[in-house]
């Protein structure tokens, strides 16, 4: 089966649109499972959450597991599965994913291209390399155009140095466009209307 990436900048629906195929499929009566990297601890041990409120249980993957031991029954049983924040899996776990797929599971990954300085994660570096499908979801930068960039800031200031990861990190990302990431503030309305906004 077809393997897919679909990513996009912070804010761009990514865990919703994950949440929601895995809906979509169960619904229709296939076997999903939901999956997340165990690095990302935003929302608590192991609980897929977007910014809309909807939640789900994803099965951690930690860094060195292989993915099918994580999973509760054998990889064949399985339709579908359906990794969030796909950014931060190992390249192994990614070839594994694309040898999972060659045996006839989808295989959806759903993930950030690339970090706060614009360097490619290496989980994503290596979906990008194997994935059958690559599909842009698009976010608009606060100036209109659309964003590519993560940036991540403090107060308004854009930082351009620091870890790739910080685990437990406070740290606040916004989604720009590249010209509004090179001038190093964030405009204060965009950072009141960022407060407001949900994803
Ligand atoms: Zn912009």
């Amino acid at each position: 089966m077809k393997m897919y990436f679909y990513y996009g900048a912070m804010g761009s629906s990514k865990t919703a649109n994950a949440l929601m195929t895995r809906f979509s499929w169960e619904d229709k009566g296939k076997k999903v499972a939901l999956l997340k990297p165990s690095i990302d601890n935003r929302d608590g041990v192991d609980i897929v959450k977007s910014r809309a409120g909807l939640m789900a249980k994803a099965i951690l993957i930690y860094p060195d597991s292989n993915i099918c031991d994580v999973l509760p029954d054998p990889v064949e049983e399985y339709d579908n599965l359906i990794v969030d924040e796909a950014q931060f899996l190992s390249k192994a776990q990614v070839d594994e994913l694309r040898e999972i797929a060659d045996h006839g599971t989808f295989v959806m990954c759903y993930g950030l291209k690339a970090d706060f300085l614009g360097n490619l994660f290496e989980g994503s570096k290596r979906i990008l390399e194997l994935a059958d499908s690559l599909r842009e979801i698009v976010t608009m930068c606060p100036c209109g155009k659309k964003a590519i960039m993560n940036a991540r800031y403090s107060g308004n200031r854009i930082l351009y140095e620091g870890e790739q990861v910080v685990v437990g990190g406070n740290e606040s990302y916004m989604a720009l466009c590249h010209r509004c990431y090179k001038k190093g503030i964030i405009p204060s309305e965009a950072l009141e209307n960022f407060t407001l906004e949900t994803d």
